[in-house]
């Protein structure tokens, strides 16, 4: 057997206890709120609501267009506006001017201009202050931009007339589940329940209370920037180092991306039986990123404080998960996070063990698994070589404003994202098939 096998394998269950994996993953639910569906039944069959032959124009124009049900286009828009202007108190005009109003939003989302699909939602909204179905078509805008304290305001108003409405609850439980306040969020899940019986509900309301039940004896210290659980009995001298080493790895995050997290990042120390106790996180994983409620979770029961510098690395890829993820809203592919969050942690690819190595090393990840996380590292490093950290920062942001990755990439890169990712790990994978220029050969 090859000695630096021999040594790996009788390293291994030190590795294992001190440098678990971390793991991240993609899992937001999908809310999908009523304000997507079509508005063709919603209008008035007649055509002449208006007087006024501008007007009256105007409103034929509308009908026709929404009643055929085709997508708006820029002069659509324009009458939609001027409607919603001059419709004055004639009531029919006034539910045509909301229905096209939501029509345009629609539009401008398509085109991810969110900014101007709220707009014209609030017009909608200023119209007619009490159609449940354009704040629902708000919300549902808002939870897509992590807008959670926005889409939580327009919950509850669309509650305090509705209180019954089941999409109104379930955005309402989302929002505040990702502002860290799970017990109330299972409340109000429960009650979107009793209410609407489907699987997103019931299965959204299960993991919540899967994370009451796995924190609720833990202390609990909430900070300005993080709330941090923990046993108290157990981790609470980790439990204040680790914090102290959250704000430093943040601070360094924040001149990197240039950007300030806007909500507070809920970190849960367990015990690796705790951990695991919701059966969700594979053996080899020690800390992840979950988007679902965008907690950060680390196990770190092997640790004293004096230790904490071993679990700086996997805090720091998990940070730059959650910043990197509050910056382009949840839209860079998962090899950008990946690259990112290891770059952020100092690995890099040419130090990487070679392929057998590794696989002993992360003894229960799969081969392919190991090989996706470098291969994003190596991407990323190519990224920066090309460009900048500046560069990736533009890029995530505006991806983050309209929801396009490979637009921004190509804006900000001048070329395409897809493209280029496709071949570079085409290459990366033919360089490490070949001992000659591979290069974390061995
Ligand atoms: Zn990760």
């Amino acid at each position: 057997m090859m000695k630096w096998f021999k040594r790996a394998l009788a390293a291994l269950p030190l590795m294992m206890a001190l440098n678990p994996a971390p793991r991240c993953e993609e899992n937001r639910p999908d809310l999908r709120m009523p304000g997507r569906v079509s508005l063709t039944g919603l209008v008035p069959a007649d055509q002449n609501l208006a007087a006024e032959p501008s007007l009256r124009d105007a409103v034929h124009r509308l009908t026709s267009k929404l009643q055929s049900d085709a997508p708006f286009d820029k002069s659509d828009v324009r009458d939609a506006e001027d409607l919603a202007r001059r419709c004055g108190e004639n009531a029919a005009l006034r539910r045509l001017a909301v229905i096209a109003l939501r029509a345009a939003a629609t539009r401008a989302r398509a085109l991810r201009d969110f900014g101007e699909s709220l707009r014209l939602l609030d017009l909608a909204i200023a119209l007619d202050s009490d159609a449940t179905e354009t704040r629902l078509q708000k919300i549902d805008l808002l939870l897509d931009q992590n807008e959670w304290y926005e889409a939580e305001t327009v919950a509850r108003s669309v509650l305090s007339t509705d209180a019954e409405s089941s999409s109104a609850l379930l955005g309402l439980g989302y929002a505040l589940l990702r502002q860290d306040n799970a017990r109330e969020s299972a409340e109000i899940l429960a009650r979107c329940l009793a209410v609407r019986d489907d699987t997103v509900v019931r299965e959204m309301l299960q993991r919540v209370q899967e994370t009451l039940k796995r924190e609720h004896k833990l202390t609990e210290e909430r900070l300005p920037r993080f709330n941090l659980r923990y046993d108290g009995l157990i981790h609470e001298e980790i439990g204040r180092e680790v914090l102290a080493r959250l704000e430093e790895i943040y601070s360094v995050l924040v001149v990197e991306f240039e950007h300030e997290q806007t909500t507070t990042i809920p970190v849960t120390l367990f015990t690796r039986k705790l951990y695991h106790a919701d059966g969700r996180a594979p053996g080899w994983s020690g800390g992840a990123f979950d988007t679902f409620d965008g907690r950060v979770r680390v196990a770190v029961d092997e640790l004293s404080a004096t230790d904490i510098d071993r679990l700086t690395p996997m805090l720091t890829h998990e940070l730059t998960h959650v910043i990197v993820h509050d910056l382009a809203r949840g839209n860079a592919p998962w090899e950008m996070q990946e690259g990112l969050a290891q770059y952020m942690e100092g690995k890099r690819s040419k130090a990487a063990p070679a392929r057998a190595e590794r696989r002993t090393i992360d003894a229960q990840t799969r081969p392919d698994v190991s090989d996706a996380y470098l291969s994003a590292l190596a991407w990323v490093e190519h990224i920066i070589e090309l460009g900048s950290q500046r560069d990736i920062n533009a890029t995530l942001w505006q991806a983050g404003q309209t929801g396009d990755f490979n637009e921004a990439f190509r804006d900000v890169f001048g070329f395409d994202y897809a493209e280029s990712h496709a071949a570079f790990v085409k290459q990366h994978a033919v360089q490490r098939q070949h001992p000659a220029v591979d290069p974390d050969g061995r």
